[in-house]
C-alpha cells in the first residue's frame, strides 16, 4: 500500500514547527472518503486519511455477514457526485457497497492519501502551535491542522452483558466480526438478538444449519422491502438515458424522507407511525403462519422508537421446522449452549451475538480520546453538559475539529446525505479561514447554546418523545434520556450547510509555517 511520510512530531508543549498535514480524516469508511473528496475537489488536498483497519468502506467493510445489505434504496445510498449505474439490486449486497468505497477511493485518488491499520488512540489540540497531535496506537504521533472525525458510531461491537458469555467451548461469532470459515451447515445454531444485522441474517442462514435458536428480547417491527434485482437492461438504461439516475435518486430519496426523518421527527404533525404498525402487522400475519409465535414478533411499543427493519424473508424464517423463537430471558451461557430463566438448557455448536454496537457508552463517540483546548476532555465535556454539538460538527472548546457524525447532526435520512452535507460544511469553514489568514476555527459557545436549545424544542415533535417508547429499549436514547439525533428535514439539512451564519465560528490566529 502507498504510504505517506509523516515526519516525527514534537511534543505539544514545545513544538513550533507546523503541521504533518492540513487535515487529516480519522475513519476511511464513506464518511472518511466523502468529506477527503470533497476537501480535495474544494482545493484542500493536503489531507491524510487514517484508517484502522486493513480496507476502506467502515460498515461495508467490517460486515460481511450471511445476507448483509443495505436499506435504503442504493440510488439514494451512493454520492450524488459518484451516481453509479451497476446496482445488482434496488437495496445493494454489502460486498457491492464495498467495491463502491474502494471505487470512489481510487477514482478520487483517495488512497495514496491515506493509511491503513493506522488507529488513532488520542487526539491533543496544542493551543501554542495552532495544531491537533494524533496519537496512534503504536505510538507515533502526527499533526494536523484540522482533524476530521469521521469514525461512525456503530463500529464497535457490543458483547451482550450475560453471564457466562465467555465460558462457552463451541465457537462464538459477532455478527460484525463474522468468520467465513465457520461451516455452519447441519450445526446447532443460536443467535442472540432480533436487531436489523440478525433480520438480514437468519434468512440467510436458515436453509444450511440443523436448528436455529433466535434469543429475542424485544421483537423488532419489520416492514416489508421493495426490493428487486436490477437486470442489466435496466442497469443500461440507468447508466445511458437522460435523466433516469436523477429520477431513481429522486424517488429513493422521498421515499427515505418519508420512512425515516418525517415519520420521526415530524410525528407531531403527521402521525404516519400508526399507518406503518398496521402495514408491519399486515406483513407479520402474512408471513408467519402459527398465531402464537406472531403474538411474540409482535412489538409493544411505537414504530419509530427504535430502528425497524425492512425483509421480506425475515418473519417466513420462523415457519420452518427448523428455526425456533425463544422468548424466555436468558439467564446465563454454559459451556454447552444456552440456560434460560425457565431452567431449560439449549446445547448448540455456534453461537451468533447480534448483539449491536456501543453507542452512547464511554470511549465510542469518537473511539479516542480527545482533549481540547486548555485540557478540556470532550467526554467529560458531554458527560457534564450532555451530547451537544453544532450542526453535529463542532464543539466549543474544540478548535479545528469537526464530525460528521456528532451529537443531534443525523437526521436518519441517507447517510450519504449527511456525509455530503457536514463536509459541505467543514468546506465552508476550511474557506473562510483560508481567505481569514486564520488557523483557528472555533465554534462560539452561544452559537453551540443556540443550536442546542433548538434541538431540545424541537423533539416536541418527534416519535421518541410522543409515542410509547418504554418497552422499546432503544438505542437511540442516552443516559440522559435524550436522543441526539437532529429533528430536521433533508432540504433543511441541505440549506443549513450552506447558509449557517460564520458568525457562529470564531476565526483567529496567524498563519504558521507549514
Ligand atoms: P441492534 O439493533 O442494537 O440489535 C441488538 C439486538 O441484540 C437487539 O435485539 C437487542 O435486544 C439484543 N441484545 C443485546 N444485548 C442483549 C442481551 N444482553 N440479552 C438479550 N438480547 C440482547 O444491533 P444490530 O442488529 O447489529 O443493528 C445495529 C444497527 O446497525 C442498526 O440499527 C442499523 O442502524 C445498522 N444496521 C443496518 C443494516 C442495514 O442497513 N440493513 C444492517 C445491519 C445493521 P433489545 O432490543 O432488547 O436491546
Amino acid at each position: 500500500m502507498p504510504q505517506t511520510t509523516t515526519r516525527p512530531s514534537a511534543d505539544p508543549a514545545t513544538s513550533t514547527q507546523g503541521p504533518d498535514h492540513e487535515i487529516v480524516i480519522v475513519g476511511g469508511g464513506l464518511s472518511g472518503i466523502g468529506a477527503a473528496i470533497m476537501l480535495d475537489r474544494a482545493g484542500f488536498d493536503d489531507y491524510l486519511v487514517l484508517e484502522e483497519g486493513d480496507g476502506f468502506g467502515g460498515a461495508w467493510h467490517w460486515n460481511t455477514y450471511p445476507g448483509v445489505g443495505v436499506d435504503i434504496p442504493s440510488f439514494a445510498y451512493q454520492f450524488s457526485f459518484e451516481q453509479i449505474s451497476g446496482w445488482s439490486r434496488v437495496y445493494a449486497l454489502g460486498a457491492e457497497l464495498k467495491a463502491y468505497a474502494e471505487h470512489c477511493v481510487d477514482k478520487f485518488d483517495v488512497r495514496r492519501r491515506s493509511r491503513l491499520r493506522a488507529a488513532v488512540a488520542a487526539a491533543e489540540y496544542d493551543d501554542a502551535n495552532g495544531m491537533w497531535h494524533l496519537r496512534l496506537a503504536d505510538g507515533e504521533v502526527i499533526t494536523g491542522r484540522y482533524v476530521i472525525s469521521a469514525t461512525g458510531v456503530l463500529t464497535k461491537p457490543k458483547k451482550p452483558d450475560i453471564a457466562g458469555v465467555d465460558d462457552f467451548d463451541g465457537i462464538v461469532m459477532h455478527t460484525a466480526r463474522w468468520d467465513h470459515a465457520i461451516d455452519l451447515t447441519g450445526k446447532r445454531v443460536a443467535i442472540i438478538g432480533t436487531g436489523a444485522s440478525a433480520v438480514q441474517i437468519i434468512p440467510s442462514i436458515a436453509d444450511s444449519v440443523g436448528h436455529l435458536t433466535v434469543f429475542q428480547r424485544t421483537p423488532i417491527w419489520c416492514l416489508p422491502k421493495p426490493d428487486a434485482s436490477l437486470p442489466w437492461p435496466m442497469r443500461l438504461a440507468l447508466g445511458v438515458a437522460p435523466g433516469t439516475k436523477a429520477i431513481a435518486r429522486l424517488l429513493s430519496q422521498s421515499y427515505v424522507e418519508v420512512t425515516f426523518p418525517l415519520a420521526a421527527h415530524f410525528h407531531g404533525y403527521v402521525p404516519i407511525a400508526g399507518l406503518g404498525e398496521k402495514l408491519c402487522r399486515f406483513h407479520l400475519k402474512r408471513s408467519v403462519r402459527d398465531p402464537e409465535v406472531r403474538r411474540k414478533l409482535t412489538p409493544t411499543y411505537s414504530l419509530g422508537c427504535k430502528r425497524p427493519s425492512f425483509s421480506n424473508t425475515y418473519l417466513k424464517a420462523f415457519n420452518r421446522e427448523n428455526v425456533f423463537l425463544q422468548t424466555d430471558p436468558i439467564e446465563t451461557i454454559t459451556s454447552t449452549g444456552v440456560r434460560t430463566m425457565s431452567g431449560a438448557d439449549h446445547e448448540i455448536d455456534i453461537l451468533i451475538l447480534a448483539t449491536g454496537f456501543k453507542v452512547f457508552e464511554r470511549g465510542n463517540m469518537p473511539p479516542f480520546r480527545v482533549v481540547g483546548s486548555a485540557g478540556v476532555d470532550l467526554e467529560d465535556f458531554w458527560t457534564e453538559n450532555r451530547f451537544q454539538a453544532y450542526y453535529g460538527i463542532s464543539v466549543p472548546a474544540f478548535p479545528n475539529m469537526f464530525s460528521i457524525l456528532g451529537p443531534y447532526g443525523y437526521n436518519a435520512s441517507s447517510y450519504f446525505n449527511l456525509i455530503e452535507t457536514q463536509s459541505q460544511h467543514i468546506v465552508r469553514l476550511l474557506k473562510t479561514a483560508r481567505k481569514r489568514k486564520a488557523t483557528r476555527i472555533e465554534v462560539t459557545k452561544a452559537a453551540n447554546d443556540a443550536y442546542f436549545a433548538s434541538a431540545l424544542r424541537r423533539r416536541r415533535n418527534q416519535v421518541f418523545f410522543l409515542a410509547d417508547c418504554a418497552r422499546a429499549n432503544s438505542y437511540y436514547f442516552d443516559d440522559n434520556g435524550d436522543v441526539p439525533l437532529r429533528a430536521a428535514s433533508t432540504l433543511e439539512t441541505m440549506w443549513d450547510a450552506n447558509h449557517f451564519p460564520l458568525k457562529d465560528y470564531n476565526f483567529s490566529g496567524a498563519a504558521l509555517s507549514s
